[in-house]
């Protein structure tokens, strides 16, 4: 304000600044023009989204949250590597040449750190995760004692076939989530409802 000279350094379209500047006054913007309270659904799906603006991996950006029976926030993470490992947005992901990806996936990484004796943390809790568990996971949420899965897409499975990259949804986790009981929502960002994909019989 005040200066009659144009700036004549040329911006960049998206700078690191721009895009931060935008996504903190946006989303500022957007939830406080939301009428009422956001449910804790909306609220915990939403924190899986800033979540998995941390991943590293090139192929999987997954965020997940924990919400104990109370409503209260018990812990949070998202995929990545081992401590001290490598990225795959610095190495490349493992993916390209036919392996695992070498990062440990969200739940893993929150059950790991999670403060407490897991059981007890985690029993009659609700996973917020954007896309569905994973097969390997979901053996470890039903000894955890978790009640209910919400997400918002379902896991695709990338395999490299002789036509090229092959993506199909993986719903193997439904299999031990229907043995453990547990309650599974499939979330839909437009209307903030679920879809009940398995009913559970597990107390919230
Ligand atoms: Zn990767
Ligand atoms: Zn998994």
């Amino acid at each position: 304000m005040g200066k009659n000279k144009k700036n004549k350094t040329k911006k960049k379209p998206h700078s690191e600044k721009d895009t931060r500047d935008k996504l903190f006054t946006n989303l500022t913007e957007l939830v406080e023009s939301v009428e009422g309270r956001i449910s804790w659904d909306d609220t915990c799906m939403l924190i899986t989204v800033i979540l998995a603006g941390r991943v590293t991996c090139i192929y999987h950006k997954i965020g997940c949250v924990f919400l104990g029976r109370d409503k209260r926030l018990l812990a949070m993470g998202y995929n990545g590597p081992p401590t001290g490992f490598p990225h795959c947005i610095d190495v490349g992901c493992a993916k390209d040449k036919g392996r695992s990806c070498i990062g440990a996936h969200a739940e893993q990484n929150v059950i790991v750190f999670a403060s407490g004796p897991p059981r007890e943390t985690f029993k009659g809790s609700t996973l917020y995760i954007t896309s569905s568990p994973c097969n390997q996971c979901m053996k470890s949420l039903a000894n955890l004692g978790v009640a209910r899965i919400v997400f918002r897409k379902w896991y695709q499975r990338r395999e490299i076939k002789e036509k090229g990259v092959v993506e199909t949804p993986d719903k193997g986790f439904l299999q031990i989530a229907e043995l453990a009981g547990i309650r599974v929502e499939k979330w839909s960002p437009k209307t903030g409802e679920t879809k009940v994909i398995l009913k559970g019989r597990k107390k919230e």
